[in-house]
């Protein structure tokens, strides 16, 4: 089995899902006292979240890096970044080790294309639904297009993440929110949704959308598995 390293921290909400999903899925394939072999970098989000939101993403980048080369020395095979956001900073990431990093977005997309769906709503942060990085990803590399809600929206999908979900808080009002948001995505022309940040999959699951729902941390995590365990 190879040992899977985890950039987490961000938050340490969804690093615990990642964390309860490989040992699940070792479990599932080796047997019943078989777990995952894994270590985990585990960042304080406070600093994170308020270096995102001051916009120093080359301090972001040092930190990211710093955490991958502890990782690398440690003995880890392959690197996962427990968030979707901070794959912007994956290329500089990708270039301070010599050991793979999987991308969350692939394995996204290999399930998007497995459904057969081509156009897809994304929500996450602001950061990953502006930017281009993973929208870029997956049309560049897939073909896929991905379309992200609006203004307003987008405010809103990025203000729940931030004030409740990576604190804990899980509000029917928001899921109600959310659930609004995703019905719009779907009148516009989205086959499936993207929860494009790690922590969603605590606040929306496949009942609170009409068409097929694609969670990152779910599909990134068994991705590892996969791979730790050399399918
Ligand atoms: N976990 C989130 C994501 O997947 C947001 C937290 C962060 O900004 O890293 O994007």
């Amino acid at each position: 089995m190879r040992t899977i390293g985890l950039i987490g921290g961000m938050s340490w909400e969804s690093s615990a899902e990642y964390y309860r999903i490989l040992n699940e899925g070792v479990r599932d394939r080796c047997g019943p006292t078989a777990s995952a072999r894994c270590l985990l970098w585990s960042f304080d989000f406070s600093e994170i979240e308020a270096l995102q939101h001051r916009g120093d993403w080359d301090e972001l980048g040092a930190m990211m890096v710093d955490a991958a080369q502890r990782l690398e020395a440690a003995g880890c095979d392959l690197l996962l970044i427990c968030t979707n956001t901070m794959h912007l900073l994956a290329p500089r990431i990708e270039a301070g080790v010599s050991i793979p990093l999987l991308h969350i977005a692939d394995p996204t997309a290999e399930a998007i294309k497995a459904a057969g769906l081509k156009k897809v709503g994304l929500l996450g942060t602001a950061f990953t639904m502006e930017q281009d990085f993973y929208k870029g990803r997956l049309s560049e590399r897939n073909g896929l297009t991905a379309i992200v809600p609006g203004d307003d929206d987008r405010a809103v999908v990025h203000r729940i993440i931030y004030e409740e979900l990576v604190a804990g808080r899980i509000e029917p009002a928001s899921r109600t929110a959310y659930r609004e948001i995703i019905a719009r995505l779907v009148e516009n022309g989205a086959e499936g949704i993207i929860l494009g940040c790690t922590e969603i999959m605590l606040l929306i699951d496949a009942a609170d959308s009409p068409v097929p729902i694609f969670d990152t941390t779910a599909l990134h995590a068994q991705a590892a598995i996969a791979i730790s365990l050399g399918a």
